[in-house]
């Protein structure tokens, strides 16, 4: 595999088509939106110039890996020479499902499919294509260029050589891929979520504040953040999705979404991207404040 297309340019697809350039192959960063993918570029460039000054890579090194990345918002040009294309575009069901069904159409016959996907069901996205056998999950963490972990997801139809080829594929990206199955929330989610769900209803039934809440689990669990600053992070809109697909999935009520996050999202704080979640954002600071109707 040498061609790798990466479909959305936002917070993900511009740290998997860093990893993939700084690890020599050539890239097609492709989005609807000129304006995501300059975001993504001047990105990519600030966060190799942090790798620079720490030594992790050279000035040469960037320059090559930047060389190797190119950004379009022509899907058909972008894909046409894909040996694999990762989907990391808005999580949105029908939108997922209309990508790969034109995906199929455009990339070569050889071309490995897969997603970036949180939670949508890979089977699902598979049988949009003539090709089940040839897609998969690929779901990395944020920030990816930092995060070892690639959640490998094998969908009902998806073949031992396309698995094998994705989790050396991983590999050789340095990160640690564990393959699972493809069921509501893989593992990651399924087990992150409901744990973030809880906090949220803790906060909402009163039984501690943000700060306390995140501070007993940092303190208490040795995480490096705490679950509603995660949540923050993640994107409150993200988690409810998450949510959601799991309370769909499994048809069981523990996966139900606290009022308080489905407020918080129709309210249009949903965390860091939006400047308010639990916490307060202003650019330009690291200070964490909680967030005026917490506070
Ligand atoms: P984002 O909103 O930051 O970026 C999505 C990008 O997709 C946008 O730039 C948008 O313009 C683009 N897009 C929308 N429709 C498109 C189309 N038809 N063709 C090309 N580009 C299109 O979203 P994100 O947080 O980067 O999430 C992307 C995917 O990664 C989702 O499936 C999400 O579930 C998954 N994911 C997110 C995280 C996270 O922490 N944010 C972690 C793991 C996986």
């Amino acid at each position: 595999m040498k061609n790798i297309a990466v479909i959305g340019a936002g917070t993900m697809g511009n740290g998997i088509a860093h990893v993939f350039a700084q690890n020599g192959y050539r890239v097609n960063l492709i989005d609807i939106s000129e304006k995501s993918l300059e975001k993504a570029l001047a990105t990519i460039e600030k966060n190799m110039d942090r790798m620079v000054a720490k030594e992790k890579i050279s000035e040469a090194d960037k320059k090559e890996a930047l060389s190797r990345l190119t950004t379009t918002t022509e899907m058909l040009s972008g894909v046409e020479n894909a040996d694999l294309v990762v989907e990391a575009a808005t999580e949105n069901v029908e939108l997922k499902l209309k990508i790969f069904k034109d995906l199929d159409a455009m990339t070569p016959e050889h071309c490995i499919l897969s997603s970036n996907t949180s939670s949508i069901s890979i089977t699902k996205i598979a049988a949009q294509t003539k090709r089940a056998d040839k897609v998969i999950g690929m779901h990395f963490m944020n920030p990816v260029p930092v995060m070892k972990l690639v959640e490998v997801i094998r969908g009902y139809a998806t073949s031992d050589e396309v698995t094998s080829a994705v989790m050396e594929l991983s590999q050789k990206l340095g990160k640690a891929p564990v393959e699972v199955n493809d069921y509501p929330g893989f593992v990651a989610n399924r087990i992150l979520m409901p744990m973030i769900n809880e906090a949220i209803i803790s906060l909402h039934e009163g039984v501690a504040g943000v700060e306390e809440i995140d501070t007993v689990m940092k303190l208490g669990m040795a995480h490096p953040m705490g679950p509603l600053q995660l949540a923050d992070f993640i994107g409150l809109d993200v988690c409810l999705s998450i949510l959601n697909v799991l309370h769909d999935g499994f048809g069981n009520p523990k996966y139900a979404p606290c009022p308080l996050l489905v407020n918080m999202v129709t309210a249009g704080k949903l965390g860091v991207k939006s400047g308010e979640g639990f916490y307060a954002y202003t650019p330009g600071s690291k200070d964490l404040v909680v967030a005026p109707n917490f506070a």
